[in-house]
């Protein structure tokens, strides 16, 4: 099979040069036995050839079967024909393209975190204050701004649960990070809700132990170990300007 496509492509480019005398010296001896059919078919070939324009070699090889296979009707012959030549597998595996990557389904690209009071002004940040830790960042904007979350989740606490957090939001990223949203004046999402990055949670306020409107955000790598809250943000591409 490889052999027959090898010498039908050879014979082709021999054909594409065209000049008749060099087909001898040329052409592999093995196809000898070929050689009246090759003769005819070049005949036949060349006829073609004429409307043809393309010398691509898909085109040729196809000409070449078609002429084989119509040579034996165009010229009767009492010799014996040559057993015929399988005729050239299509190389449509190889030249195959790959399979188009799906378009993605969603036209606008959104993040994965987002932050969760973009007008917010930093007021605080984590670390030892007063003698205790501030176990998150403060975020100032007028009362009842909207507050989002940072991170698609779950929703694992709503309301007033945590005494001195007042109105708060807590978000199980289900990568065992949790986020907390504190202070809030009130809350737009119950236990058990799926939310996605961004989505409005909570309004801003000041519930709980709170001087003034704000947002108390705080992470939590395993509920309750509250790590600082702006570099793992960054870490995710966010900016939390102020610390
Ligand atoms: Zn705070």
């Amino acid at each position: 099979m490889l052999a027959a496509g090898g010498a039908l492509t050879a014979q082709a480019s021999v054909f594409d040069r065209s000049p008749a005398t060099s087909e001898a010296s040329e052409l592999p001896e093995s196809d000898g036995a070929d050689d009246p059919l090759a003769e005819r078919e070049q005949d036949t070939e060349r006829g073609d050839r004429g409307d043809r324009s393309g010398s691509e070699s898909g085109r040729d090889r196809e000409d070449s079967g078609e002429a084989r296979g119509a040579a034996p009707d165009e010229s009767p012959s009492p010799e014996p024909e040559p057993e015929p030549e399988p005729e050239p597998e299509p190389t449509e595996s190889e030249s195959e393209p790959e399979p188009e990557p799906e378009p993605s389904e969603t036209t606008e690209e959104q993040p994965d975190w987002v932050h969760p009071m973009p007008d917010g002004r930093t007021t605080s940040c984590f670390g030892q204050r007063w003698g205790t830790l501030h176990a998150g960042v403060d975020l100032a904007y007028p009362n009842g701004g909207p507050i989002h979350a940072a991170g698609a989740g779950t929703v694992t606490h709503a309301g007033w649960v945590f005494g001195g957090y007042g109105i708060s939001v807590v978000i199980d990223h289900q990568d065992g990070h949790f986020t907390h949203y504190a202070h809030a004046s009130e809350t737009r999402v119950s236990v058990g809700d799926t939310v996605e990055p961004g989505e409005v949670i909570a309004l801003e306020g000041s519930t709980g132990d709170s001087t003034g409107p704000h947002l108390h955000f705080e992470v939590h790598q395993g509920m309750w170990n509250q790590v600082e809250p702006t570099q793992w943000m960054s870490n995710r591409g966010v900016n939390i300007d102020g610390c």
